[in-house]
């Protein structure tokens, strides 16, 4: 793991982001299209690519004018976005020995480009992308011009073609060791790993409590449920289908666990152990409006059949708005 009393920041002098990356937006449709624009500006053109499987990380480059490719392994716990940024950088630093003037450059990561042109100077930014516009620095000091072009991959371009096959190929040389891995490339590892403890647990302490709401809610999840429900307008509404999931409702048989009542009866057909499943399923003084939500919840099963648990029914969000119409309408809060 790449680490340093300093933030790459702050290693390096403030300027660099005085020049600003050319990033070039032309769209080109064919190869032929490609190679018209490159004779006609005299440019010297490499293309650029990273690749990364379970077990193998590579960086590439291909150089279309002596028709050579060269591929570096890299520490197989390199993002692919520090295996495109290594084969920017082990390009420019090809171009330092080229005898031409103007150069482009063809990668198909978006977000490294984007990275490029972006004077974003905070501590997270891949190292790679200073060590880039360090190269790229040295390169407009002597004389020379680099700018860059995003070509989407497998669109026919023969030189994306040629680059990406190169990164499958046996490497050129081994940087596994030499690269230092960019701190930020641990992030979604670390993510990952937190999410595989956090499932544990989760299915551990889900068999001796809580095991209402791990019925209805499977794994953890990673956004509430509330989060891309378009009906989760009202905050009652929200509250509502909360309470129903963890079974925290005010219902009398859990008024009556927290003591806060003598009995738990219900108070509209005076039934005994009054809780959630009474009051949606069995509560004699509802019977039009479980008529009612019977009928809704058809007809958001499509052909399938209305799934009778309620516990089965809150863990499908399209069973909400019905569920909430009937409370409403029935014990109007809970
Ligand atoms: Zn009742």
């Amino acid at each position: 793991m790449y680490k340093d009393s300093l933030w790459p920041f702050y290693r390096h002098g403030y300027n660099i982001h005085f020049n600003s990356i050319i990033v070039n937006k032309q769209n080109f449709n064919s190869q032929a299209e490609l190679l018209q624009f490159l004779d006609t500006n005299n440019l010297y053109s490499l293309y650029t690519d990273g690749s990364k499987s379970a077990d193998r990380v590579t960086s590439a480059f291909y150089d279309p004018q002596n028709k050579s490719t060269k591929c570096f392994k890299l520490d197989s716990k390199c993002s692919i976005f520090t295996a495109e940024s290594y084969a920017i950088y082990q390009a420019l630093l090809y171009v330092k020995n080229i005898v031409f003037k103007n150069f482009i450059i063809f990668s198909d990561s978006l977000s490294v480009l984007t990275a490029l042109k972006n004077n974003c100077s905070k501590y997270s930014v891949n190292y790679l992308v200073i060590n880039i516009k360090n190269v790229i620095n040295d390169l407009y000091n002597t004389g020379k011009t680099i700018e860059f072009v995003w070509v989407p991959s497998h669109r026919g371009f023969t030189g994306n073609e040629i680059v990406d096959q190169a990164t499958r190929n046996e490497h050129n040389e081994d940087h596994s060791t030499d690269l230092k891995i960019p701190f930020t490339d641990y992030h979604s590892q670390l993510k990952h790993k937190m999410k595989l403890l956090w499932h544990d647990y989760w299915k551990e302490t889900s068999k001796e409590k809580g095991r209402w709401y791990a019925d209805i809610q499977g794994s953890p999840p990673a956004q509430p449920w509330y989060h891309r429900n378009k009906t989760a307008d009202c905050r009652k509404f929200i509250t509502t289908i909360n309470r129903m999931r963890f079974g925290h409702c005010q219902t009398r048989t859990h008024l009556k666990r927290l003591n806060l009542v003598q009995d738990s009866k219900c108070t509209f057909c005076e039934e005994d152990n009054a809780d959630l499943n009474h009051i949606v399923f069995n509560c004699q003084s509802f019977g039009v409006h479980r008529l009612i939500l019977v009928t809704e919840l058809q007809s958001v099963c499509d052909d399938d059949e209305v799934p009778t648990r309620l516990q089965d029914l809150l863990a499908d969000q399209k069973f909400y708005a019905p569920l909430y119409k009937y409370i409403i309408n029935t014990i109007n809060k809970l």
